[in-house]
C-alpha cells in the first residue's frame, strides 16, 4: 500500500463544492477556552492551496488553504486581544493568536500594492459551510523550503492535478495578470526620470 500523500485535510478526501448564495460567516480559533473570533459578510474569492512558508497550515498539512475577502467586510467580533501581528516587517500582516497559534486573518497596509483593500483568511477555521472551494495551488515548490524532499515533487503534483487543483510555482495566471496590470498602471502614472 502507498502511503496516502497529504495536501490539506479540507482537500484530501474530495473538495466540497462552494454555495454561490452563501454569504459568509464566523471564523473562530482553535482555543477551547475564549477563543477569538471574526465575522465575513460576504463569501470568500480565489480559495487556494498554498505551499509558501509563511501561511498558517493545520497539523501535518504540506499546504495551507487561504481565501480573500474585501477588508471592509471582515470584522472582529470576540477576543481581539489574543491577536497579534506574526511579522509586523511582511507585506501581509498575519494577525495569529497568542493562545492557539492559528492565523485569523492577513491585513495589507501598502496602499500601493495590487492587493490591497483584501484579507486573507482561511475559510477551515468557520463552523459554516458554502464558502468558495479552493480553485488551484499556488508557490507549489516552496514546500521545498518547509523541509519537503525535492523528490517528491512530482507526486505532489500529480496529487494536484488529480485534485483538480492546477499547480502553480507562483500564483494563477489569473491573478499575476492582476498583479502585472497593477504595475504597468503605476508606471504610466510614474513622472519619467530621464
Ligand atoms: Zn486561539
Ligand atoms: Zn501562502
Amino acid at each position: 500500500m502507498t502511503e496516502q500523500l497529504l495536501i490539506h485535510p479540507a482537500v484530501d478526501s474530495g473538495i466540497a463544492l462552494g454555495d454561490s448564495r452563501f454569504r459568509g460567516g464566523k471564523l473562530v480559533c482553535k482555543c477551547s477556552d475564549k477563543p477569538a473570533e471574526i465575522e465575513v459578510q460576504e463569501n470568500s474569492s480565489h480559495n487556494h492551496i498554498c505551499g509558501c512558508t509563511k501561511c498558517w497550515k493545520p497539523e501535518g498539512a504540506l499546504f495551507s488553504m487561504v481565501a480573500v475577502v474585501p477588508r471592509e467586510n471582515l470584522t472582529v467580533v470576540a477576543n481581539e486581544a489574543k491577536l497579534k501581528v506574526v511579522d509586523p516587517t511582511a507585506t501581509i500582516q498575519r494577525y495569529a493568536c497568542i493562545g492557539c497559534g492559528v492565523h485569523m486573518y492577513g491585513r495589507i497596509e501598502t496602499r500601493e500594492h495590487p492587493f490591497y483593500g483584501l484579507d486573507f483568511i482561511h475559510t477551515e477555521l468557520s463552523p459554516q459551510s458554502g464558502w468558495s472551494a479552493p480553485e488551484f495551488a499556488a508557490f507549489v515548490s516552496s514546500v521545498i523550503e518547509s523541509g519537503t524532499d525535492p523528490k517528491m515533487m512530482p507526486a505532489i503534483r500529480q496529487r494536484l492535478k488529480e485534485l483538480g487543483l492546477e499547480p502553480y510555482d507562483c500564483l494563477s495566471p489569473g491573478l499575476m495578470d492582476v498583479i502585472a496590470a497593477h504595475v504597468a498602471k503605476a508606471k504610466r502614472m510614474a513622472p519619467t526620470v530621464d
